[in-house]
């Protein structure tokens, strides 16, 4: 399994015409590029897409959609609607994370004297 992860980093870093090490170092800090303009941008920049190996769509959300419209424009509000979804259950997860944190730190206080 992380054969095939680094022979996949390997292959991109060669894909995008940087070295292994360029691209880790802009994959630590987040930066993905895209398919379609080819540009550095941040990993909020794209969808999840969990069939892909890093789980994130290949191309950046402004392209996603202008591809999408490009090649079945019924699809776009779909996808979009998609997009949203997941972005929306990502942020309820880390809203729920962070009140049961709270809630946690709560009863602890609580509870500790
Ligand atoms: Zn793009």
């Amino acid at each position: 399994m992380a054969g095939n992860r680094i022979g996949a980093l390997k292959g991109a870093a060669k894909r995008w015409g940087v070295s292994l090490r360029v691209y880790l170092d802009r994959r630590a800090r987040h930066l993905k590029p895209c398919t379609y303009c080819r540009e550095w941008k941040h990993e909020d920049e794209y969808c999840s897409d969990e069939s892909k190996w890093d789980g994130l769509a290949p191309a950046c959300k402004p392209c996603h959609n202008k591809q999408r419209k490009h090649f079945y424009y019924k699809d776009v509000e779909r996808s979009r609607a998609r997009c949203r979804e997941k972005d929306g259950r990502r942020r309820e997860a880390r809203i729920k994370a962070g009140r049961e944190r709270r809630r946690r730190a709560k009863l602890t206080k609580e509870g500790g004297h």
